[in-house]
């Protein structure tokens, strides 16, 4: 499909499209009016905790705020069950529970010529990770304000803000008398930040046609992830491993005799370093990636072991992330850093026990087509509203956009709000940056979309 400004500006036979066509002026002053909306969307939504397991508090407050908008919603329970044998499934880190995503619709006028624009999706997450000490932040991670444009909060940056311009972008649409010609989708999703399996539901649940809207309804996706309203080119391959060693526990007077596995993480996490070093030489980098500076970046996230200061312990658990380029498979780079921590660990001590379980992100990464013309309308369109292209972003983290990216011919990228201390202590994003994105993306629907009068 291809579509550019002027193709879809053109008057239409069946709608008043190019008599409705708002110019840029025009959407900038609407979505300014959507300001305090947007605020008080994202409060209500950073004021419901979402803990990756625990997201249904986010996920009613969103609920009733599609409803607001005149969205068709369906929840799209969590089956992981279903899902176990698919090549993109992480083994989940919470049980599924009652928990759900959620896919809502607006479906285009009925009298209008079908076709007649692109479907558009947008995809974001619910679930955030973890606030760390609460007394490490200015105030309570889940009691959201605003201070010199930013509004503070876990998730506000990473990412309700940017599900936030979603909604603001049909509900500057609505307050302008517009409404899309075509199908509009939004899709919110838990355990994006373990697994991504939220998101392999939803696109499996309409690969196999169990939703209200068809499989084949949508052909763009545009995830707001909290990337400084850039466009994002790549995405790096994710891995968790939860490595535990069982070494030989004893009386500290006689340590020789012991064998300390917390040490024999500290060395394994060393030798790991090399490999990062190594896999990030300018050399070594994949093409997506030829100019990050350290796209890999292998991570101990979490570690536990050891019963008392004066005994040599008896195990350490590692919990750790690490990363690989978009030529290899997830499954491929589990096994290698696997087989890569079993030598090590055979080369410390071959008296160390090691077992790794791999629950959490088995993500492949991919690298997204810019040059598709429904996203270089979307580049097109940040152009027309800030007179400049947008950057292109080769991300060192994983997106759910993987998924659509691996399972489907749609275009794909992220393209959200600039944030500040995503998985930090006092997370926030700019309101200011919240209302640039919303302005692009009313462009977006205007042109890809195409619009109706209400
Ligand atoms: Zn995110």
């Amino acid at each position: 499909m291809t579509y550019s400004a002027s193709d879809i500006e053109r008057p239409a036979s069946s709608i008043t499209l190019s008599s409705s066509v708002p110019d840029t002026a025009a959407i900038r002053q609407a979505v300014l009016a959507q300001t305090d909306y947007m605020r008080e969307a994202l409060i209500q939504l950073v004021r419901a905790p979402s803990l990756s397991g625990q997201e249904t508090p986010a996920c009613e407050t969103m609920e009733a705020l599609l409803d607001e908008l005149g969205l068709v919603t369906e929840r799209l329970p969590m089956n992981t069950a279903d899902m176990a044998s698919h090549p993109l499934f992480s083994c989940p880190c919470n049980p599924d529970g009652e928990r759900y995503n959620l896919l809502a619709v607006m479906e285009p006028p009925a009298d209008v010529e079908p076709n007649m624009g692109g479907n558009l999706l947008f995809n974001g997450h619910l679930d955030v990770v973890p606030t760390g000490p609460e007394s490490l932040w200015e105030k309570q991670p889940f009691d959201p304000y605003e201070k010199d444009g930013w509004i503070y909060g876990r998730g506000a940056g990473d990412m309700k803000g940017g599900i936030v311009c979603a909604l603001a972008a049909l509900r500057t649409l609505q307050s302008m008398g517009l409404r899309p010609a075509s199908r509009i989708g939004i899709n919110t999703v838990v355990d994006e930040e373990d697994t991504g399996n939220g998101t392999l539901v939803t696109l499996g649940a309409l690969q196999r046609a169990r939703t209200k809207a068809r499989y084949a309804s949508f052909d763009a996706v545009v995830l707001p992830e909290p990337f400084a309203e850039t466009l994002m080119s790549a995405q790096i391959g994710v891995c968790w491993l939860t490595v535990t060693l069982t070494g030989r526990p004893t009386h500290v007077a006689y340590m020789n005799q012991g064998l300390n596995p917390i040490e024999a993480g500290i060395e394994i996490m060393r030798a790991l370093r090399e490999v990062q070093e190594e896999w990030n030489l300018p050399e070594n980098r994949h093409p997506a990636f030829a100019h990050v500076e350290q796209p890999i970046n292998i991570n101990l996230g979490t570690i536990e072991g050891g019963e008392w200061k004066s005994s040599v312990p008896c195990t350490c658990t590692m919990g750790i992330r690490a990363s690989f380029y978009p030529d290899r498979g997830a499954r491929e780079a589990i096994e290698w850093f696997s087989h890569f921590i079993e030598r090590t660990a055979a080369r410390l001590n071959p008296d160390l026990v090691v077992r790794i379980e791999t629950n959490g992100f088995a993500a492949p990464g991919c690298v997204y087509d810019l040059e598709h013309p429904a996203m270089q309308l979307l580049a097109e369109s940040h152009e027309a509203m800030h007179g400049e292209a947008p950057r292109h972003l080769a991300c060192t983290a994983t997106t759910d956009g993987r998924h659509f990216r691996l399972m489907t011919d749609w275009a794909v990228t992220n393209y959200g709000p600039v944030a500040r201390n995503i998985h930090g202590v006092d997370e926030c994003v700019s309101v200011g940056s919240m209302v640039r994105v919303t302005e692009t993306l009313v462009r977006y629907i205007v042109l890809y979309c195409g619009v109706v009068a209400l």
